[in-house]
């Protein structure tokens, strides 16, 4: 990610949900098929092994990219995985960025769309930024939904899933001109092709296995969303690791909220704990490593978004 723009409010907001959702021990648990957070946890050591940095220009980029279509070698043979390479301008200078699109068709007309970045910061090439959390470990939620979406094709809507390029600023100050470059060029690209007016909900994975997972109340995503993903959460199980802190995000959901796609962003923004030397957490430092997440983490955000899936599909 992302930028956190807190609010004045946040710590009684904090404190409110926290009280609202506290734990219910009998909460029932949906079916969720098959996704485990085993295997999205030894996804993310794979490639985080193969492509420890991935900023753009890197070789490890480039060996993440030969990792997603490796993983996608089913859908590619249908024509379902889809490479969106553009130039983007940037601070420094012209970058070439590739976005991967997997798509699961459905039966429904409309399609649900999840999004994760898998670079890491252009800026940040110089030190051991690996974004295990950020960027890595949400690739590899979203590779692990496709094996439970290869044994279980979509019997509602479509689901296509996004890996972005270009998510992070790569003069490290971000603006919105510098940031979001996949998901600006996705967004105008699905403006022009028809592929936005088809699109029930765009949910972006970001940061989601974090050992101390709490998903936040992101203010500028879509309210039925957030609605649902309480629903979600409670139908899981894990009413106790949302809504701890609330805020807005500058984040891969914005460029589809600016036209009109309905979203949700579900990202722990708090990473670590905020020291004098840390004033971020582990967030864009190199303590951002495989130690630092968990399966246990990586299984309730599955669980979440799978269940996400289904309660969209509920809606008339
Ligand atoms: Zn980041």
């Amino acid at each position: 990610m992302t930028r956190r723009r807190p609010l004045f409010l946040a710590l009684l907001l904090a404190f409110l949900a926290s009280a609202i959702n506290a734990p219910k021990a009998n909460a029932q648990r949906a079916a969720s098929p098959q996704f485990s957070g085993q295997a999205a946890y030894n996804l993310t050591k794979q490639l985080l092994d193969v492509a420890p940095k991935r900023f753009n220009g890197s070789p490890g980029h480039a060996k993440a990219e030969e990792f997603l279509k490796q993983h996608f070698a089913p859908e590619a043979a249908k024509g379902n995985f889809v490479a969106d390479t553009f130039t983007a301008t940037t601070p420094a200078g012209l970058q070439t960025m590739t976005n991967y699109i997997a798509k699961f068709p459905g039966k429904k007309d409309g399609i649900i769309v999840l999004v994760s970045h898998y670079e890491t910061n252009y800026y940040l090439r110089d030190i051991d930024f690996y974004g295990a959390n950020d960027g890595a470990a949400t690739s590899a939620l979203l590779i692990e939904i496709a094996s439970v979406l290869r044994a279980h094709p979509p019997e509602g809507y479509s689901i296509w899933l996004v890996f972005d390029d270009g998510e992070e600023s790569v003069s490290g100050k971000w603006s919105t001109a510098d940031s979001l470059y996949g998901t600006r060029h996705l967004a105008a690209k699905w403006s022009q092709d028809g592929t936005l007016s088809k699109m029930k909900a765009l949910l972006v994975a970001d940061m989601i296995a974090d050992k101390d997972l709490n998903i936040d109340y992101v203010e500028n995503s879509t309210p039925w969303l957030l609605d649902l993903l309480k629903v979600a959460a409670k139908n899981t199980g894990h009413s106790a690791s949302i809504f701890k802190y609330r805020e807005a995000e500058e984040d891969d959901h914005l460029p589809f909220a600016a036209r009109g796609v309905p979203v949700l962003d579900v990202i722990d923004a708090h990473y670590g704990a905020f020291t004098a030397a840390l004033p971020d957490g582990y967030h864009h430092t190199d303590k951002d490593t495989l130690d630092k997440i968990s399966a246990h983490s990586l299984q309730i955000s599955g669980d979440i978004f799978l269940e996400m899936i289904r309660l969209i599909n509920q809606r008339p």
